[in-house]
């Protein structure tokens, strides 16, 4: 990237984890409908070369890595964050490492995210339905929450919260509900706040009016079919300065990195904005390092 051409696309959201510790039913629903690509997933996982191509082929510059501790739902430990450090070392300015601080299981909830950012990590990610609390459980007594929310505004890394539904097994998704982020946006006013999914497919209103209100809230728009963006977001030009690309992919229902772009690329959308999207305001949330 030089100094006169755009920066290249960003795709904030991909899963890229440690499937083989997925518990058995989990892995069942995350391979279903991917049957005939499994293989290839399994090995993408463990191979960072192959990714990189899979991202050259889909013109995309740089990924998210999501990865977050769920040990009771998911199968995921607290290992999940080394794996992402240790992909993300194969192209550190493409791949870019996100992690989490299990707030149910975890002690020293300062010193455990000071350890994600001398990992590298870029990002803290908070997934309610899968961790089981609402986003908001710092006002009902979980400590341990308000203490990682504070840290990471300290520290200034950004916090991704999963709102929406989920497919899989266990997961309670009650605690996708988007209101819930008011409270951590009014709470922690310099935290920077990525809601994730836009409350689909049940509670975009909400999602969209918490994104109005606070000018720390992003929508990381991955999960969404891209070609129902502007069903789902009609005012989506309004919030243009905090709206970041993303995929979802591989997880269910997510097929191709690169059609789900194309898809989006092809909505009656002004260019300006989806440049926006796509490379302008990831790279202010990430800037290159
Ligand atoms: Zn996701």
């Amino acid at each position: 990237m030089t100094a006169s051409s755009p920066p290249g696309i960003t795709d904030v959201h991909v899963h890229i984890q440690p499937w083989r510790q997925l518990k058995p039913e989990v892995m069942e629903a995350m391979r279903r409908g991917k049957e005939d690509h499994w293989q290839f997933l399994l090995t993408l996982m463990d191979d960072p070369k192959a990714l990189l191509e899979v991202m050259d082929r889909a013109g995309i510059w740089r990924v998210g890595l999501v990865n977050y501790p769920s040990p009771d739902l998911m199968g995921f430990t607290d290992e999940t964050n080394g794996f992402a450090a240790r992909y993300a070392e194969a192209a550190p300015e493409r791949l870019l490492p996100y992690g989490g601080v299990h707030p149910r299981f975890a002690g020293d909830i300062k010193g455990h995210v000071d350890e994600l950012l001398e990992l590298g990590i870029r990002c803290l990610k908070i997934h309610p339905p899968h961790q089981l609390f609402p986003a908001n459980a710092h006002t009902q007594g979980m400590q341990t929450l308000g203490v990682l929310y504070r840290r990471c505004e300290d520290r200034g890394l950004p916090v991704m919260i999963h709102t929406g539904t989920s497919i899989f097994p266990g997961a309670r998704c009650k605690y996708g509900h988007p209101m819930e982020v008011d409270d951590v946006a009014i709470d922690f006013p310099d935290l920077t706040i990525i809601m994730a999914h836009g409350g689909r497919p049940l509670w975009m209103d909400e999602a969209f009016f918490i994104l109005r209100r606070h000018a720390n809230v992003h929508l990381d728009v991955s999960g969404i079919p891209p070609l129902k963006l502007l069903e789902y977001f009609p005012r989506l030009a309004e919030i243009a300065d905090r709206v970041l690309w993303g995929t979802d992919w591989p997880s269910p229902g997510v097929h191709d990195l690169r059609r789900n772009l194309e898809q989006f690329l092809s909505l009656d959308m002004p260019k300006q904005l989806q440049d926006q999207i796509t490379r302008h305001n990831p790279l202010k949330v990430f800037p290159v390092q």
